[in-house]
């Protein structure tokens, strides 16, 4: 009793810390610093090379411009003048132009009502380009709610530069001093990292009975197209090539594949090559991706970053990521065959594709295959970021249909 007592105090104690723990990390991520701290981490880490660069670019803009359009108009207003250095033009210049701007889609009243800026129409390219401003002596008077779009530029341009100023300077990342080369690996590999506050894959494979060798294939549907065409092509081929080999075995792996198991369904698989030269050629590596061989390491599964920004796959090749790697005629035959939605949600993700959003289109697929998500609780955090994630997310879904169905 009186044990059982001590554990319960002790329980109680892990709960206080634990609630505490979560309350001082709630009041740490809403400091603005630790914002603008992690925008500068990332900058270090995705200076890198043009392909990091290209894709930080993209988000932080998207971000950027996100939170523009959040700000209440006289928030807005602040920002124009104290960001961008534009006054708005006064009563008499917006009366003097006042037809001119009513030719913009434009009523008398909402021109009335709107503020206009006049900044050097370079500034304003794509404005400019789809005849959204009016243009008289090389300046563009543009309308407040269009604004967001020159910031942006402003916004993407100074961050491009910085970017490529950051890589030209790069000793930072090579220095010798010991502070730096403490840090380094972090920086260098951070792309590549799974940021989750769920467990780890290797912990929480999302099953609710251990994966092993026989289910994986049944399991195939549950997997984001990546790992789809990896499990399909090894089925073809009866073996996979060593992208393959790394980018599926370290998914399965994530997604709570044993070792022994792993090394069985390998070897299963691999019917191309005879057991001996399966001993001999692969069993090393698949031991080595549970770090019991070499240095040991602990290697953790590929996100979607790095499979995207990793080597393209050649012929013979399955490793790597549909959305990027397939042409849209080819990503399209492909979601048809599997039976993806309907031809609007097929042509939605490929024209996601198209656009170079490869993760935007990923996650359209998962909306897509998992209709009633929304009415779940079940953690999408990194669905589209990560594929243990997207797997992990529709485990959890089928499993919570099938215990509906049940009642
Ligand atoms: Fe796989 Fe990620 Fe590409 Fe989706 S976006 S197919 S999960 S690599």
């Amino acid at each position: 009793m009186r044990g059982g007592g001590g554990g319960g105090g002790n329980i109680q104690k892990l709960d206080d810390a634990r609630s505490k723990f979560e309350q001082l990390l709630k009041q740490e991520l809403s400091d603005p610093r630790v914002d603008t701290a992690s925008h500068f981490i990332l900058r270090l880490s995705y200076c890198q090379n043009e392909e990091l660069r290209r894709w930080f670019l993209q988000q932080e803009s998207a971000l950027f411009q996100m939170r523009l359009e959040r700000l209440s108009t006289q928030k807005l207003a602040q920002s124009v003048v104290s960001y961008a250095q534009l006054a708005p033009i006064d009563d008499d210049e917006k009366r003097s132009i006042q037809d001119k701007l009513q030719m913009m889609d434009m009523s008398g009243v909402e021109v009335a009502r709107e503020v206009f800026y006049k900044v050097p129409f370079t500034q304003a390219l794509d404005l400019v380009a789809t005849r959204q401003v009016y243009v008289h002596q090389g300046y563009a008077y543009v309308a407040q709610s269009k604004v967001v779009t020159i910031l942006t530029a402003k916004f993407r341009t100074e961050l491009s530069r910085k970017l490529v100023l950051m890589a030209s300077g790069g000793s930072f990342l090579s220095s010798k001093d010991p502070e730096a080369s403490r840090i380094y690996p972090l920086l260098h590999n951070l792309h590549s990292c799974l940021v989750s506050s769920e467990p780890t894959p290797e912990l929480a494979g999302g099953l609710s009975s251990a994966i092993t060798a026989a289910t994986v294939p049944q399991l195939a549907p549950n997997m984001p197209l990546c790992m789809r065409q990896l499990q399909s092509g090894l089925e073809r081929d009866k073996k996979l090539k060593h992208g393959g080999r790394m980018q599926y075995g370290l998914f399965l792996k994530g997604a709570g594949l044993s070792l022994d198991e792993a090394l069985t369904f390998f070897q299963r698989h691999f019917t191309a090559v005879t057991g001996e030269q399966f001993q001999k050629q692969y069993s090393y590596n698949i031991r080595h991706n549970y770090g019991k061989e070499g240095k040991r390491t602990n290697y953790t599964p590929y996100s979607c970053t790095r499979i995207i920004l990793g080597t393209a796959p050649s012929a013979g090749d399955h490793h790597g990521c549909p959305y990027k790697h397939y042409d849209a005629d080819h990503l399209s035959q492909l979601l048809q065959k599997l039976h993806v939605g309907t031809s609007q949600d097929r042509a939605a993700i490929v024209s996601l594709k198209k656009s170079n959003q490869f993760q935007l289109a990923c996650q359209k697929h998962f909306e897509v295959m998992h209709p009633n998500i929304i009415d779940t609780n079940i953690p999408l955090d990194n669905v589209g970021n990560h594929p243990n994630a997207w797997f992990r997310a529709s485990v959890a879904y089928h499993e919570h249909q099938q215990a509906s169905d049940k009642h």
